[in-house]
């Protein structure tokens, strides 16, 4: 970054360890004066002497509100989300702040968003390729949208045999939405279709279970998991060290 009056980034810490946070992620961050973020995430970044803003999780907007303040009172700031910056995260939060607000003073502040691993591809790479074939990702957190919105879209897309990808699939606030959406999902795919479910995926505690629709039981997921649910086509295979891996082939039979 240029410039020598304040900037915002917004950067993602991947989703496990700093093996899967960018060199670009990494020097914008050692660039920055002040990061700002959700304590969790804050944590993670290996401290280099930054003044430290961290808030509860829930509070995006005036965190971004308040992060927009320090770049125009000349601060560098990077603003740290988990996973990509972009996807389900604090990049979006600051676009709207910055829209909804009529605020002259942000009006010279540049902000810059820097792409990172999200959740999705560390689950697919540890499964094996889920993703080889045309996916859809869904958010299953109805804070922000209707549950009606949510079931409709997770039901057109397994009637048009994408793979899914579940982020936010359950929590004590939301216990039973992922069950309704297995349930949706299951109107359409086979029993046998196999399901992924990456938790804490790229850290110490990580686990991934490889089931299938029938067998699937929402209480084995938490709020640190996605879930992916293959297309008809998706498949599990034995590889060479005897452990199944999940992969949807590129070829889409001519026949479906
Ligand atoms: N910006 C993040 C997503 C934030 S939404 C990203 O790009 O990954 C939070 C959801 O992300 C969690 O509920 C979970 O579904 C998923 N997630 C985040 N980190 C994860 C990890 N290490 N392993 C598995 N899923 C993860």
């Amino acid at each position: 970054m240029v410039g020598e009056g304040g900037w915002l980034a917004v950067v993602g810490t991947g989703p496990g360890d700093s093996a899967w946070m960018t060199p670009e992620t990494s020097a914008v961050i050692a660039a920055a004066t002040d990061l700002v973020g959700y304590e969790r995430y804050v944590e993670r970044v290996a401290d280099s002497g930054q003044r430290r803003h961290v808030s509860d999780n829930r509070e995006e907007t005036a965190r971004a509100a308040h992060a927009l303040d320090l770049a125009a009172s000349g601060a560098r700031v990077a603003v740290i989300s988990g996973g990509d910056p972009g996807i389900f995260a604090m990049a979006a939060a600051v676009w709207e702040t910055l829209e909804r607000a009529d605020h002259e003073r942000w009006a010279a502040v540049e902000i810059r968003v820097t792409p990172a691993v999200s959740a999705i591809q560390a689950v697919a790479a540890r499964a094996g390729a889920p993703l080889g074939n045309d996916f859809c990702v869904i958010s299953l957190s109805d804070n922000l949208k209707p549950w009606a919105v949510i079931e409709r879209r997770v039901r057109l897309a397994a009637e048009a045999d994408f793979a899914l990808a579940f982020y936010n699939p359950i929590s004590r606030a939301r216990p039973w939405q992922l069950g309704a959406a297995i349930e949706a999902v299951a109107a359409h795919r086979a029993p046998a279709t196999p399901v992924v479910l990456g938790t804490a995926v790229g850290r110490a505690d990580e686990a991934l279970t490889i089931t299938d629709l029938a067998r699937f039981d929402p209480a084995a997921a938490d709020m640190r998991t996605l879930v992916i649910v293959g297309a008809s086509t998706t498949r599990v295979i034995a590889a060479a060290d005897g452990r199944p891996r999940v992969y949807t082939p590129r070829l889409y039979p001519a026949d479906y």
